[in-house]
C-alpha cells in the first residue's frame, strides 16, 4: 500500500451544472477547488499517473479491468461466475480474471504490484462493510467470504477497497459518467433490484454502515407489497424487474419469448457487453441487500429468472397493454422516490441505470410524471434525472476510482 498522508488535489466545477435555483435559502454557481490529505493511503503522491485494478462482481459474471487515472481501460477481462458452492472455486475465478486483465494491459507475468495504485472491487451484497467481508445474495458460494483480506493477500499486500457494486456505479458515474462535473449526485439502478449511491460535495458518500443511497428500501406506498428486507412499500418490493413481471402476470399478462434486439438496446464498448450491474435484468445487477449482512435480506421473490423484465419491456414495446402498465407502474414508482432524494439531498443530477432505464418512453413518461407530480419545491423540480451512461463500463471504472482518486470515493478503515 502506499504511504498515507500525500496530499492531492481535487478540482470540481459546477458552473454548468444543471440546477437552477429560483426558490430556497441558497444560490450557488462555484467553481471549488477541495484540498484534501488522502486518508486511506491509496493513490499516493504519483497516484495521478497510476494505474488500477479493477474488479466487477455480479451473480453471473466476472469483469476485470486494468484502469489508468484518466478512465483508460488498459485492459479487460470477462468471466461467468462458476455454478459451485465452493468458495474457493469462485475466488480463484476472481483472480484469473483479474490476472487475464493485466495480461491483455500487457502487465502478465512477474508483474509488480507496488506499481498499481491498489484495486477497487464493486460486488453485490450484503457486505461487511469496510471489512469487505462479503454475502451476494447471488453468489451462494461466498457466505461471509474476506474478499478483500483474499484479495490483499493474493496480490502482493496491494491496497484493496470493497464496496457495493451500485456504489462502484455511483462513482463510475460521478468520476466519467454522465454525473461528471456535477458535485451532488444520486447514480440509481433499477434491475434485479433497486441500488444506489449517493456522492455529495464531491464525495462519494458512506453513511455510517455504507448503505448511504440504498434506495431500494425507501418507502413509497406505505399500503404497497411486503420487500424481502422485511419492510412494506419499498420502493424494490414494487419498481423491480421480477416485481415488475410479477405484478403484469398477476394482472394477466402472458409472457412471450423475447427476440434479439428487442426491449434492451445496449450499445457494446470495446467489444465488451453492457455492464450488467447497470443494465441487465437477470444479473445480480446492483446491490439488492446493502452492506450491512446484519440487514438480514432474504432472496424471495426477487430471485426469479424467467420471465425476466427484458421480456416484459418487449412486450410492452410491442403493444401489450399490461406490460405497458407494468413499466409504467414501475417509473411511477421511481418518480416518487427520486421527488423524495432530490428534495432531501438538494442534488444537481439523478441518474439511472438498469433494464427499465433503457426501455423507452413508457417508464420515462411515468417517471418524469411522477416526479414533477411530487416536486413542489423548485429546487428539487428543477434537478434533471437522466439514462446513466451505464453500458460504458461504468461500474468496473467506478471501483477502480475507489483507489484512483482517493480525495472524492476512498474511505478509511
Ligand atoms: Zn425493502
Amino acid at each position: 500500500m502506499a504511504t498515507g498522508g500525500s496530499r492531492d488535489t481535487h478540482t470540481a466545477t459546477s458552473s454548468t451544472g444543471p440546477v437552477t435555483v429560483t426558490a430556497g435559502p441558497v444560490t450557488t454557481t462555484t467553481t471549488t477547488t477541495v484540498t484534501v490529505t488522502s486518508s486511506a493511503g491509496f493513490g499516493g503522491a504519483s497516484g495521478r499517473n497510476r494505474t488500477a485494478l479493477a474488479l466487477d462482481i455480479g451473480g453471473t459474471k466476472l469483469a476485470g479491468g486494468v484502469v489508468d487515472a484518466t478512465g483508460a481501460v488498459l485492459g479487460r477481462a470477462r468471466r461467468a461466475m462458476p455454478k459451485t458452492l465452493d468458495p474457493e472455486v469462485t475466488f480463484a475465478a476472481a483472480v484469473e480474471c483479474l490476472h487475464s486483465a493485466l495480461g491483455d494491459a500487457g502487465l502478465g507475468g512477474r508483474y509488480d504490484y507496488a506499481g498499481l495504485a491498489g484495486l477497487g472491487v464493486g460486488c453485490g451484497g450484503p457486505m461487511i462493510w469496510p471489512a469487505g467481508e462479503v454475502s451476494p445474495l447471488n453468489i451462494p458460494s461466498w457466505r461471509d467470504f474476506p474478499l478483500r483480506a483474499r484479495l490483499r493477500d493474493e496480490f502482493g499486500g496491494l491496497g484493496v477497497l470493497v464496496h457495493n457494486d451500485a456504489v462502484a456505479l455511483a462513482a463510475g458515474e460521478h468520476w466519467m459518467g454522465t454525473g461528471r462535473n456535477t458535485r451532488n449526485l444520486l447514480a440509481v439502478t433499477v434491475s434485479t433490484g433497486v441500488g444506489g449511491g449517493l456522492v455529495l460535495d464531491g464525495r462519494l458518500y458512506h453513511g455510517r454502515s455504507g448503505n448511504a443511497g440504498h434506495v431500494g428500501h425507501l418507502v413509497v406506498d406505505p399500503a404497497g407489497p411486503d420487500c424481502a428486507c422485511g419492510g412494506v412499500g419499498c420502493l424494490e418490493a414494487i419498481a423491480s424487474g421480477p416485481r415488475t413481471v410479477a405484478w403484469a402476470i398477476e394482472e394477466g399478462w402472458k409472457p412471450v419469448e423475447a427476440g434479439p434486439g428487442t426491449g434492451r438496446p445496449g450499445p457494446d464498448d470495446g467489444g465488451t457487453r453492457p455492464n450488467e450491474a447497470g443494465t441487465g435484468f437477470g444479473d445480480s445487477g446492483p446491490d439488492t441487500s446493502g452492506a450491512s449482512a446484519a440487514r438480514g435480506d432474504g432472496g424471495g421473490p426477487d430471485e426469479e429468472r424467467a420471465p425476466d423484465g427484458r421480456a416484459l419491456a418487449a412486450s410492452a414495446a410491442a403493444g401489450d397493454k399490461i406490460a405497458r402498465a407494468a413499466l409504467a407502474r414501475s417509473g411511477n414508482a421511481v418518480g416518487i422516490a427520486l421527488a423524495s432524494c432530490a428534495a432531501t439531498f438538494d442534488l444537481d443530477l439523478v441518474t439511472v441505470a438498469g433494464g427499465f432505464s433503457q426501455s423507452g418512453p413508457i417508464f420515462w413518461d411515468a417517471l418524469r410524471a411522477a416526479y414533477d407530480r411530487h416536486t413542489g419545491m423548485e429546487f428539487a423540480r428543477a434537478v434533471p434525472v437522466e439514462p446513466s451512461s451505464a453500458p460504458n463500463d461504468v461500474a468496473l471504472r467506478g471501483a477502480a476510482a475507489f483507489v484512483l482518486v482517493p480525495d472524492c470515493y476512498a474511505w478509511a478503515g
